[in-house]
């Protein structure tokens, strides 16, 4: 038991102690539409890191991350001089991307978008994990804790979409596309046709991607969705965890192939 105590305030210091650095990306995406470079600022977080995205016409945060993170988001939108955000879009209705949302939304009153198929446990505040494996149990064991150190904000999405949402209304040339198996309502952003937003699809923690092999709500799903994505030959994907991927890595990965049951 004393052991367990200590592991856990080993655990806790360092989840309290995480870091907050904030890195920009310069994308390459000049082209007729696009005439000024796409930048990406993303925020590196022990748990999901946020992403805010500077287009030519339009800012906008790709999971917003877990509760408390919509302050470094809002100094950074400081420190650039904005305050049109334009949307918020979540990957996925797990807490560490949408935690923040709420408190997001009800400073920039800006929409909120998920794909349909999560919306309801996000608007309920909940994080499921039905199906784990290897390292996942652990994540499971400790999500109870994570849930009690980042309360989720109860969010009701504004925008709901079932295969497909076309983000041409904000003015920027994304399509969010439904990619399901981690959780039934997963979906990828797909930027400028070349970067991808992948939520956790893939993982590059300590820097080795990889297609996602702890959760799922359906391993079979994660399958069909890691090869949809492949084929739109992406340049750059970003995960939700870990630095980014390129498109000759990604390439590279295959997904494990689990049994769908635990
Ligand atoms: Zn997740």
């Amino acid at each position: 038991m004393k052991a367990f105590n200590l592991l856990l305030l080993l655990l806790l210091s360092l989840m309290l102690s995480a870091c907050s650095n904030n890195i920009t990306i310069k994308l390459n995406a000049i082209d007729a539409e696009q005439i000024a470079p796409v930048k990406v600022h993303i925020f590196e977080h022990i748990l999901a890191q946020p992403y805010l995205i500077e287009t030519k016409n339009t800012l906008f945060v790709v999971d917003p991350g877990a509760a408390g993170n919509e302050k470094m988001i809002i100094e950074k939108m400081q420190q650039l001089g904005r305050k049109d955000l334009a949307f918020i879009f979540i990957t996925h209705s797990h807490f560490d991307h949408y935690g923040a949302a709420a408190a997001l939304k009800t400073k920039y009153k800006v929409p909120v978008i998920i794909q349909k198929e999560d919306a309801l446990a996000m608007a309920a505040g909940e994080t499921r994990l039905p199906k784990v494996n290897g390292w996942g149990y652990v994540g499971r064991f400790f999500l109870p804790l994570g849930e009690l150190l980042w309360p989720p904000g109860k969010i009701k999405a504004d925008i709901f979409f079932d295969k497909e949402f076309n983000f041409k209304r904000f003015g920027v040339d994304a399509i969010a596309l439904h990619t399901p198996g981690h959780t039934p309502g997963s979906s990828v952003l797909v930027l400028n046709d070349k970067f991808i937003f992948a939520g956790d699809l893939i993982s590059a923690k300590r820097g080795k991607p990889t297609v996602q092999r702890f959760y799922a709500d359906d391993w079979s799903q994660i399958a069909e969705s890691f090869y949809k994505v492949k084929t739109t030959e992406p340049e750059l994907v970003f995960p939700g965890h870990g630095k980014p991927v390129s498109g000759s890595e990604f390439q590279k990965l295959v997904p494990v192939v689990i049994p769908s049951t635990e």
